[in-house]
């Protein structure tokens, strides 16, 4: 807003600066340095001002003495938060008293000769500062000013480092950097599409890419050999978790390769990653885990494997129980938890809160006292259920097990996020801890209940597993696919697979997933086409940068790691995006909305 009685903000006029704000220390002691940055804090002692001067890096205390710079001191009493200046002056050593061995610059501070004030500036709608109570809508609206705040610009920093590390590893290999199309056809990753009406074709939509899949395995038809790309991906999903509708993927894809090189390249990339921009060392060599072991120990596709706390299967042991939900349920697995009998009824009542959001009907637990077992199902249970309960479990006084019966989905999925929410309670994870591995042999296919029909698991380039090749037409459900997630810290950060790189299978899986030639030719034709022309083996993957930033910057949400992210609603409270748009806008496009009220 424009203030009539605001003074015109000073010229640089040849100023430069020597030196960012967290840069200064006593081996400076002397010198003449410039600084430009806001004003953090001002305060007047006794006719000396202080202000702390702020950029991207850090702080530097900065001092006006009336008798060293009559004038600047004089001046300086205009001074407010967040005033942009340049500053010139001295570096000095502080006053005994002063001296703040945290901060880097905590040793020094500059006696000022002379400074400009670049500009003025209203009061924030809140202080620019780490410890901060303030509702993330506000820090989001005004988000320029959240950037602003050292530890929202540091993860920026660190995204920015994984970035040029991720592409100095890439290059080095032979990687080509290309860009492939915003504006395209819909592609399959089984999301929502974003559509974008032509105005040249009326009627006709593009889709924004859910991912560059179709184009990166055309470049490697195209003989590119091997591609990389930072890129935006766009799904327009419900935005429950953590999810962005648009987010940014490491897409990396490869010819003439097998697992091996695609999983090896990736490892050492994400190894490189974390010791240069964390100066962490990830093991040696990633452990690797089916999916199938993954799903039986851990009950998700995404173990966190920090910690034990492991999922057994006790369905044989209490198969004809007289506790009628594990009788003849598909599937029933404890989880036992060393010593946790002391966990308070309110506490299992939340647990039992837990794990029905993921279709469990309830928790059934039982804890283990010295002469008894204190648990609701303990009378259902006869000697010999106990014992070979015992005997699985490896029980012992004080322990505590929960178990889940029913359908084996709800089952491994509820006591794995279970497994999860223990982990917390009983503090068994360490979090300091950085724990990748890689989960293989993921079934190519999953019946997706809502269309009564087969869907792909990655998606349908995917190759099948050579050994399961009959499987897939006698038996769908249990055919392996040549793909590969890599997961740290319980979270999925990338995944890929072996691609079909001729048309005959990939109209073998095509038919699989109950598309027809023609729906085939219409949707795909272009990549049908291109593997009859002679396409290489190729795989490939690709990493979640959004997520992988996260949980390097040990921040709470991907919000946290994106300059300008969108909330749960998918909208912008900056821009206030997405907005209505003129109907001239509309008329060109062709499109009339179906609301009572025309847009304006
Ligand atoms: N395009 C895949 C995805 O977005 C990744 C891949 O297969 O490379 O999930």
């Amino acid at each position: 807003m424009n203030q009539p009685n605001r003074p015109l903000p000073e010229e640089l006029e040849g100023w430069k600066r020597t030196h960012t704000c967290n840069e200064l220390n006593a081996d400076h002691l002397g010198e003449e340095v410039c600084l430009m940055g806001w004003v953090q804090y001002r305060r007047d002692h006794g006719g000396i001002i202080f202000i702390d001067l702020r950029d991207r890096e850090g702080l530097t205390q900065v001092v006006f003495y009336p008798e060293i710079a009559p004038q600047a001191h004089a001046k300086a009493h205009v001074l407010r938060t967040e005033f942009v200046l340049a500053i010139r002056g001295r570096v000095e050593k502080r006053p005994a008293d002063m001296v703040n061995e945290k901060m880097r610059t905590g040793e020094i501070e500059i006696q000022i000769t002379d400074f400009k004030i670049l500009n003025h500036a209203e009061t924030p709608p809140f202080m620019i500062e780490d410890r901060m109570d303030v509702s993330e809508n506000l820090r989001l609206k005004y988000r320029y000013l959240d950037l602003r705040r050292p530890s929202v610009a540091s993860n920026l920093i660190l995204r920015s480092k994984i970035t040029a590390s991720v592409r100095r590893y890439l290059e080095q290999l032979g990687f080509l950097e290309v860009e492939t199309p915003m504006l395209t056809r819909s592609t399959p990753e089984g999301a929502r599409d974003f559509l974008v009406p032509s105005r040249i074709n009326q009627s006709e939509f593009y889709a924004l890419p859910q991912s560059p899949q179709l184009f990166k395995q055309l470049l490697m038809c195209g003989g590119l050999d091997r591609y990389f790309q930072i890129v935006k991906c766009f799904r327009d999903e419900d935005l429950r978790a953590d999810r962005q509708p648009e987010f940014t993927q490491i897409d990396i894809e490869m010819s003439f390769v097998e697992e091996e090189a695609v999983m090896n390249m990736a490892e050492e990339m994400v190894r490189k990653l974390f010791q240069e921009t964390l100066n962490y060392e990830l093991p040696a060599s990633f452990q690797r885990m089916t999916y199938d072991e993954a799903i039986a120990s851990y009950g998700l596709d995404k173990p966190d494997i920090r910690f034990d706390l492991l999922l057994h299967d006790v369905t044989d042991i209490v198969h004809g129980s007289e506790f009628k939900l594990f009788a003849n349920a598909e599937l029933v697995k404890a989880i036992k938890v060393d010593g946790g009998s002391s966990l308070s009824r309110k506490a299992i009542d939340d647990l039992t809160n837990f794990v029905r959001v993921y279709g469990a009907q309830g928790l059934a637990w039982i804890k283990i006292k010295e002469d008894e077992w204190q648990s609701p199902i303990a009378k259902f249970l006869s000697q010999e259920e106990r014992d070979g309960l015992q005997k699985r479990l490896g029980l012992k006084t004080e322990d505590i097990v929960f178990f889940q019966a029913g359908p084996a989905d709800m089952v491994n999925t509820a006591l794995g996020y279970l497994r999860l929410e223990l982990g917390k309670i009983f503090n068994l994870i360490p979090e300091e801890q950085f724990l990748p591995v890689w989960i293989t042999d993921f079934p190519l296919l999953e019946w997706d209940e809502d269309g009564k029909r087969w869907a792909a698991k990655h998606h349908p380039f995917t190759s099948v597993q050579p050994r399961h090749l009959q499987t897939l037409s006698e038996n769908p459900g249990q055919a392996k696919a040549r793909a590969y997630d890599l997961v740290l810290n319980g979270n999925e950060i990338g995944g890929g697979s072996i691609r079909i790189h001729s048309p005959e299978m990939q109209q073998v899986m095509f038919k699989a997933l109950g598309i027809g030639e023609e729906e085939a030719e219409e949707k795909f034709g272009f990549l049908l086409d291109a593997l009859k022309f002679g396409a290489p083996p190729h795989g490939g993957i690709a990493f979640g940068l959004d997520r992988l930033a996260m949980l390097m910057a040990k921040a709470r949400s991907i919000r946290d790691v994106i300059a300008f992210p969108k909330t749960q609603k998918a909208t912008c409270l900056m821009t206030e995006a997405p907005a209505r748009v003129s109907s001239t806008q509309l008329r060109e496009l062709g499109i009339r909305l179906r609301e009572k009220t025309e847009a304006s």
